[in-house]
């Protein structure tokens, strides 16, 4: 039996035999994170039939809790902007704390150029994924949690047609679809057994340690959701405040002080220890219960070769991760997500979804990542760093490193803010 596409756009014929137990779709999308339903929201939007295959029962535990303001636009495009208002806390900006000088700087959103939303929010990533999953679902994405693909079906040219998934009775099942989104976050399906594809970014040989606590310190009145960023000797810690009482709380650890820690020495107590580095840190955490085990990651940061081909592309982590230092990853695979949806419905509307037609989602998720990137290596070298304390700051400064932070990294034409940027911090993609 051929395949025939519902829709009758594109003809898959003896492309493969169709098995008994097939779905069809014009895209289905492999994983249900920030990436996945962005995308499967964005193309439901505009009427395509999508697939969304889940392996995990949301919600679920995801390390990646503050959101960028440039994320916004997605969310009123997709009509959840509402519900995440009412449900998670507002994110008016970012506090930079050094626990050497005890210097500490401030950049809020609202004085970044170009305007946009003033505000992110701060998630809880099992309800934030969950929210933004079950609206993709709302908008007509078929969504199927607790479904694992394990096999890519390709063609005999190698083109992606289709996926092999498993859900949770066992019961395996094909999906053809006319165009493949990897959304696997790290798990980085497509890229899976190809070392090649897939290589670490100079500087960022970080570890990470993460948990929860209830009772740590937050600021007052409209500043209650900024992420505070304590800079440390042996790195960087965040702190995330939540709606209501609890907030997220990690250290990201240079390689020279997690080799302090002992075999016998749990997580906890490492955690504990690296806590007490910094005064500041401390201060924040003093009073404070965590209420989570500490969780920890290595070697998180990498970068991925190919990032599409013909009926295929990658959005979010699955296309490459930078580091947490400024929350660009979520923003990324949101922003990426909504991006790949418009080039995905163009190419599905012309009938080609060769790789060709995914070259500008390409250059434009590149040039922001490598934006960010910059900056990122920059701050572990020390010069922006410095920059980020910097008193008194020009005002064109301030703004620039504002509007980075705010996530307004995709562009037809750069700003000159952005610009400058990047001339002085070029990002680093290999070892020299
Ligand atoms: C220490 C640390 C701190 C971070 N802090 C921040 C932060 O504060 N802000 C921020 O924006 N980002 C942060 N990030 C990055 C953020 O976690 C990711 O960039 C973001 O989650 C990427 O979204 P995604 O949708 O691409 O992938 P994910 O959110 O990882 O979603 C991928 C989904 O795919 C599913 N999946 C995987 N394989 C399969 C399969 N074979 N079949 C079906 N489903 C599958 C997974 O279960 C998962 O639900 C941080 C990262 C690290 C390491």
């Amino acid at each position: 039996m051929a395949i025939v596409h519902p829709s009758g756009e594109g003809d898959l014929a003896g492309v493969y035999a169709l098995p008994e137990m097939t779905l069809q779709a014009d895209v289905v999308v492999i994983g249900g994170g920030p990436g996945g339903s962005s995308v499967a929201g964005c193309l439901a939007r505009r009427g395509r039939s999508v697939i969304v295959l889940e392996k995990e029962r949301f919600p679920r535990f995801h390390i990646g809790e503050s959101l960028l303001p440039r994320s916004l636009e997605v969310f009123a495009h997709l009509g959840v902007l509402d519900e995440l208002e009412q449900t998670f806390l507002r994110k008016p900006g970012a506090r930079f704390l050094c626990s050497a000088t005890r210097r500490t700087n401030q950049y809020l959103f609202r004085d970044a150029f170009g305007g946009g939303f003033p505000y992110a929010f701060q998630v809880p990533r099992a309800d934030f994924d969950h929210v933004l999953l079950k609206h993709a679902a709302r908008l007509g994405a078929d969504v199927r949690e607790q479904t694992e693909v394990t096999e890519i079906v390709r063609d005999d040219r190698g083109r992606p047609v289709g996926v092999v998934g498993k859900d949770a009775s066992g019961a395996r099942f094909e999906v053809s679809a006319r165009f493949l989104v990897d959304a696997t976050g790290r798990d980085t399906l497509l890229t899976s057994g190809r070392p090649e594809a897939k290589s670490l970014l100079p500087r960022l040989d970080q570890s990470a340690f993460f948990t929860h606590y209830q009772g740590a310190f937050r600021q007052h009145g409209e500043l209650e959701g900024n992420i505070q960023i304590i800079v440390f000797e042996h790195g960087w810690f965040w702190l995330i405040p939540f709606r209501g009482d609890v907030a997220s709380f990690g250290a990201v650890c240079n390689r020279s002080w997690v080799k302090t820690k002992r075999q016998d020495e749990t997580l906890e107590s490492f955690f504990d220890r690296t806590v007490a580095e910094s005064c500041w840190a401390t201060e924040m955490l003093s009073g404070a219960t965590r209420v989570r085990p500490v969780g920890a990651l290595a070697d998180f940061s990498y970068r991925v070769t190919d990032m599409r081909g013909d009926g295929w592309l990658k959005v979010g982590d699955a296309s490459g991760f930078i580091d947490p230092l400024f929350s660009t990853g979520a923003h990324l695979a949101i922003k990426g997500g909504y991006e790949a949806a418009v080039a995905i419905d163009d190419a599905l509307r012309a009938n080609d979804v060769s790789s060709a037609r995914f070259d500008t989602y390409e250059k434009r998720v590149r040039y922001a990542a490598e934006l960010f990137l910059g900056a990122v290596q920059a701050f572990y070298r020390g010069e922006l760093r410095e920059l980020l304390f910097l008193e008194p700051q020009r005002p064109t400064l301030r703004r620039t490193i504002t509007s980075m932070l705010a996530g307004d990294t995709f562009h037809d034409k750069p700003p000159t803010w952005a610009r400058f940027l990047k001339e002085r911090f070029p990002p680093e993609l290999r070892a020299s």
